[in-house]
C-alpha cells in the first residue's frame, strides 16, 4: 500500500552502528510519525487478528511496537527483557550471538494456554526471535503468530522462525 511504502522510507539507515561494518536500520522515524505507525503496526498484527491474548515485545524496540499493537488490539503487553532487569523472571533462556551469548527473560504473566503474538523490530540472523519462542514455550503459552518489522534477507533468518510474517524485507 502507498501508506506502507512511505512508511518504509521513513526508516533511516546508519552506517557503522553500533560497530564498524553494520548498517544500523533505525525506525525512530517511523514511530515520531503518525500515519506511518499506524500502518506498520497495522500490518504487523493484521494475519493474527483474534488469535492473540497478549502481544510480547523483545527489549528494547519491540516493546515499542508490541504495545502500539497490545493498545490497537485491546489485547494485554508482555516485556521480554535482557536477564537481570525484571524483578522475579519466571523463565530465562540463553543463545549465541554473533559474538558472545546473550539472555532474555520474562515474567509468569503469560502462563498454560496464553496465545502469544511474538513482536520485534529486526529479524537478523533470527536468534532473538527463536529464543523469545522458546522462552514463551517454557512459560506453557502458545506461539499466535511472529511479527517482524524489517528482515534482513541475506542473513537468512527465517529458517530459525518458521512463518514468520514481516512487513519489509531488505
Ligand atoms: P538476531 O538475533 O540476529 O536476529 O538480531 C535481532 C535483534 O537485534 C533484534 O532484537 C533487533 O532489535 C536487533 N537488531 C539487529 N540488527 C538491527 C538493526 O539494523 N537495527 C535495529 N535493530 C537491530
Amino acid at each position: 500500500t502507498p501508506e506502507l511504502q512511505r512508511a518504509e522510507g521513513l526508516i533511516r539507515e546508519i552506517p557503522d552502528y553500533p560497530e564498524p561494518g553494520i548498517l544500523f536500520r533505525d525506525i525512530t522515524p517511523l514511530l515520531a510519525d503518525a500515519a506511518a505507525l499506524r500502518a506498520v503496526t497495522t500490518a504487523l498484527a493484521e494475519p493474527y487478528l483474534g488469535r492473540f491474548d497478549v502481544v510480547a515485545g523483545v527489549e528494547a524496540r519491540g516493546f515499542l511496537l508490541a504495545g502500539t499493537i497490545a493498545a490497537m488490539t485491546g489485547t494485554g503487553l508482555v516485556p521480554i527483557r535482557k536477564a537481570g532487569k525484571l524483578p522475579r523472571p519466571a523463565a530465562s533462556v540463553a543463545y549465541d550471538l554473533e559474538y558472545g551469548r546473550a539472555e532474555i527473560e520474562a515474567h509468569d504473566d503469560i502462563t498454560d494456554g496464553t496465545r502469544v503474538l511474538l513482536v520485534d523490530d529486526v529479524l537478523a540472523t533470527g536468534g532473538t526471535l527463536a529464543a523469545a519462542c522458546e522462552l514463551v514455550g517454557a512459560l506453557g503459552g502458545e506461539i499466535a503468530g511472529t511479527a517482524v518489522l524489517i528482515e534482513l534477507g541475506a542473513l537468512g533468518g527465517r529458517a530459525l522462525v518458521p512463518g514468520v510474517h514481516t512487513v519489509f524485507t531488505v
